[in-house]
């Protein structure tokens, strides 16, 4: 155990980095897959991927890209405006992939779910009698027991109506997250995602009367003309739900989105002195979040998640996946094996999206993996470094020990070291756990990225955005 090098480590800390670099809820990310036609081994078939992986507790996620509004701030594979005739043609191919994905897994070994998820997009865009086709493609076609797995579903409040949350609730819907954003209708706007209290209330009213039992509210902090005023009356207005959950998000303007496309207007000269500003705002803002939500009786479980204490665990602790054995189903959605992440092309751009949803709603073969990136030892190691310090719970060494045979100083010392001169590691680590101080946590979209290997840094940096 050589953690305790990181508190004596004195080197003058590197300049850091600005604060939001970005959100890494998933390693290696997206833009670094690559159609893996390209690659020697080819598009290998499902079943020969998943021939020696354990399957008695996979976790099952269903991609749902259609949304009623594109948000401002959104670069999720979604399109906005599908006719009745897209979402069923969209679920009949999720059910001939679904039956393809599941003849794959085999019967020689136990295949069993553990967890399920419907996220998008917007899954509540369906219909209720869609969403019961949904759940049905998840149990009758995957075997999953919704009824006995924690189940979280995400929605918006347009779309959480009263028939919908029924049916969600009846099929075992254990978590509801709503992308509320803000609840001052001024900064709603402002974020490119109309939508009027009023409106926002009602949803959550009938979340609760659903009686799913934990409900999740998504805040964003960052938003034009934000202060932490009206910071702290969303906040309040919030948790006037005592939701078990909240997640606070830092806002990004990314390429292609409403917001990237409206700031291009921004002269060149003032953007240095903007984005110092924007970061300090958004710096700001989290601190005075984090801390109202502690005084509130909540638990901090990564810079973003929040959970009230004593609230039960029924969704994924900020998509938390060093461990493997994800199934994702749909065109957006991805999936993990021990040694390959794969998914199908990605977009951002709307045109662009319509022509990945229209090729997977007329695609016959699902029997192989399309895009993906191969995860080697050595970034099998990364990916459960980054995760685990993410979390405000931290790495803990043993396990890491348990499982590479050794220590994560050893592994990433350069790393580790200058994370400890920045003051963003908590302690000497002599508890055996690796954790962030509250800084680190606040500079986790920061961090994450430092993480990542010169290999994916380039896959990443060559990615063309379309
Ligand atoms: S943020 Fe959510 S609701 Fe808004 S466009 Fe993106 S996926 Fe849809």
């Amino acid at each position: 155990m050589t953690t305790s090098t990181a508190a004596t480590a004195t080197a003058a800390a590197p300049p850091a980095t600005r604060p939001y670099q970005s959100y890494v809820y998933a390693y290696p990310h997206k833009t670094a897959y690559r159609p893996l036609e390209e690659h020697p081994a080819g598009r290998r078939p499902l079943s020969e991927l998943w021939a020696a992986e354990r399957k008695d507790a996979l976790s099952l996620y269903i991609h749902i890209p259609f949304c009623e509004v594109r948000c401002g701030f959104c670069n999720l594979f979604t399109r906005i405006g599908a006719p009745k005739e897209l979402t069923t043609r969209y679920l009949d191919a999720l059910d001939r992939q679904a039956t393809t994905v599941r003849d794959a897994l085999g019967d020689v070994d136990p295949v069993r779910f553990a967890a399920a998820a419907f996220g998008g997009g917007t899954p509540t865009f369906l219909t209720a009698a869609e969403l019961e086709r949904l759940c049905d493609i998840a149990e009758k076609r995957m075997g999953a027991d919704l009824r006995s797995v924690p189940l979280s579903v995400e929605t918006s409040p347009s779309t959480a109506t009263a028939d919908r949350l029924a049916v969600l609730a009846e099929r075992g819907a254990t978590r509801v997250s709503i992308g509320v954003q803000s609840f001052v209708d001024a900064e709603a706007r402002a974020a490119v995602r109309p939508q009027r209290r009023a409106d926002v209330e009602g949803a959550l009213g009938r979340i609760r009367d659903a009686g799913i039992p934990v409900l999740n509210i998504d805040l964003i902090y960052g938003i034009d003309g934000q202060t932490e005023v009206t910071w702290r009356a969303s906040l309040d207005a919030a948790l006037a739900w005592r939701p078990e959950e909240l997640y606070l998000y830092p806002l990004y303007v990314r390429p292609l989105t409403g917001l990237g496309r409206l700031g291009a207007a921004t002269p060149p000269g003032a953007q240095a002195a903007a984005d110092a500003a924007w970061d300090d705002q958004r710096l700001r803002l989290y601190r005075a979040g984090r801390d109202h939500l502690l005084a509130e009786g909540y638990e901090q479980v990564s810079m973003r998640m929040f959970r009230r204490t004593g609230a039960p665990h029924e969704g994924p602790d900020d998509y938390a996946c060093q461990t493997d054995g994800m199934i994702g189903l749909g065109c957006g959605a991805r999936s993990y094996t021990s040694f390959l992440h794969y998914s199908f092309d990605y977009a951002v751009e709307m045109r662009e999206i319509r022509g990945i949803i229209d090729a997977f709603t007329t695609a016959e073969d699902f029997s192989r993996a399309e895009v993906g990136r191969y995860v080697d030892d050595g970034e099998a190691r990364r990916r459960h470094l980054l995760q685990s310090l993410l979390q405000a719970e931290g790495l803990r060494c043993a396990e890491y020990r348990a499982r590479f045979g050794t220590d994560p100083y050893e592994d990433f010392p350069s790393e580790l070291h200058r994370f400890a001169a920045r003051g963003w590691l908590a302690g000497a680590g002599n508890d055996g756990l690796l954790r962030l101080s509250p800084e680190g946590l606040a500079h986790s979209d920061a961090l994450g990225p430092e993480l990542f290997s010169p290999a994916v840094r380039a896959a990443m940096a060559a990615y063309e955005v379309k």
